[in-house]
């Protein structure tokens, strides 16, 4: 381990073979926790060659469990965001692309950190299970076309241990020890295509262009090294995903996209990250092709009942399609108005994201429960004209005092202008693999 570590520290690429070695010894115990965060630091300042970013992929994804999806009778495809505010988009994805004809394997995370997790979301739904054993996983996106879980503890336990050793030396933030810790999960889980969905700003852990683009590129070719299909879309986080941030909120919002309604941009991002799910699992030719079949899935109603389907069959109430409040309500809500005339200049994902963390709906400790009924809902985008006294969001809180905090913070994080200001592109760029055409 020693000559390993200084080679990776005089920027020598390790083999294949030494990073199985690597990552084998470590999840079984038989390496130090020192002489694993030595190496991590290495890579930290290093990076990894192409060849050694499958190779610490695989060898993370073989340290456990893999789905064997080979029974699933449609092409299977699974959707990865790298974390935002308001992103429910994988609750009316997973369901939404189901309908349109392919298999959607889904495994997600918690909230980390101030952006929320879909598991989090589920969890608002009485009843629905979030964690499925492998064999309901499997056996229920045969018949529903989709599932959505957490990770089952035995599927790359290695990332589990390095990520653990990583959020206390300081190396997190390493482009491919990201990369290979999401895609050591998601080849877990066995999908033969994935769409990325790599936000950009401030609500996003990838604050500039540049780094987001670095990821996605990297996520891509980590994929097509593992023989998949893969595309990333980077996409804007400055100001939250459509106007709910907050658990339960968050579900009846998805909901209400699957009725064909909901808030232009979230449908706009769920229907470009779905229409390259179908056109990656090759059920579409174009996009524009798999727009028009996603758009008449949510027409016809079959979206809605696909979500339906896939709660039922995960114990959860299907009432809540129907009737949010079987989720519960909030305590106290309060409205939130303009100050003043104007335009809105920004509306700050990342203030409004802490928000909801301190309101309770995610979490400052691992083991802390989270309140689904809690959070906000935004109504102010960026370049909106406003006017004195117009309602430009809510706050949904546990007490009067949370209530009264938030309302002053949300002040804070909605600025408004005399000019107006042009909000950013929402789909920002479009990684493919290298030597494939159509990247942005
Ligand atoms: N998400 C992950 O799964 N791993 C990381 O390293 C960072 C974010």
């Amino acid at each position: 381990m020693p000559q390993l570590i200084d080679a990776k520290k005089r920027g020598r690429s390790l083999s294949p073979h030494e990073w199985h070695w690597v990552v084998q010894e470590f999840t079984k115990g038989a390496l130090p926790d020192y002489q694993m965060a030595a190496l991590l630091m290495a890579v930290w300042f290093r990076g990894l060659s192409h060849e050694e970013l499958v190779a610490l992929t695989d060898a993370m994804m073989r340290s456990g469990r893999t789905l064997d999806l080979s029974c699933v009778p449609r092409p299977t495809v699974d959707k990865h965001s790298t974390g935002g505010v308001g992103d429910k988009v994988s609750l009316a994805l997973a369901p939404l692309v189901a309908s349109a004809g392919a298999a959607v394997p889904m495994i997600s995370g918690r909230g980390l950190g101030h952006t929320g997790g879909t598991l989090d979301k589920l969890a608002s739904i009485p009843g629905y299970d979030v964690q499925l054993s492998v064999q309901r996983f499997v056996e229920q996106v045969c018949r529903v076309g989709c599932a959505i879980t957490g990770q089952s503890p035995d599927m790359a336990p290695a990332d589990g241990r390095i990520y653990a050793l990583r959020d206390v030396t300081a190396t997190v933030d390493s482009i491919p020890l990201i990369a290979a810790s999401i895609m050591s999960k998601k080849l877990a889980a066995g999908p033969t295509s994935l769409v990325f969905d790599v936000k950009v700003g401030r609500g996003a852990f990838m604050q500039t262009v540049g780094e987001a683009r670095t990821l996605a590129r990297t996520l891509v070719s980590i994929g097509v090294g593992h023989g998949r299909r893969c595309v990333a879309v980077l996409t804007d986080m400055e100001q939250p995903l459509g106007y709910a941030v907050g658990n339960a909120l968050e579900v009846h919002e998805a909901v209400q996209l699957l009725r064909n309604a909901g808030p232009p941009d979230l449908r706009q991002v769920t229907l470009r990250l779905g229409a390259e799910m179908l056109v990656c699992a090759g059920l579409c030719a174009t996009l524009p092709e798999a727009e028009r079949v996603l758009t008449g899935c949510l027409e016809s109603g079959e979206a809605l009942r696909t979500f339906v389907a896939m709660v039922e069959a995960q114990g959860g109430d299907p009432h809540v399609v129907d009737d949010p409040s079987v989720m519960g309500q909030a305590p106290v809500v309060r409205e939130f108005a303009a100050s003043d005339d104007g335009w809105v200049a920004r509306c700050d994902a990342r203030v409004v994201g802490e928000l909801a963390r301190w309101l309770g709906a995610g979490r400052t400790r691992i083991e802390e429960p989270v309140d689904p009924r809690v959070g906000l809902v935004v109504w102010a985008k960026v370049g909106q004209r406003v006017a004195k006294g117009e309602p430009l969001g809510q706050i949904h809180a546990p007490d009067e005092e949370r209530a009264s905090a938030a309302l002053q913070s949300l002040s804070e994080a909605i600025v408004l202008s005399d000019t107006p200001s042009q909000p950013r592109a929402l789909i920002i760029e479009r990684v493919v693999p290298e030597g494939e055409e159509g990247g942005v």
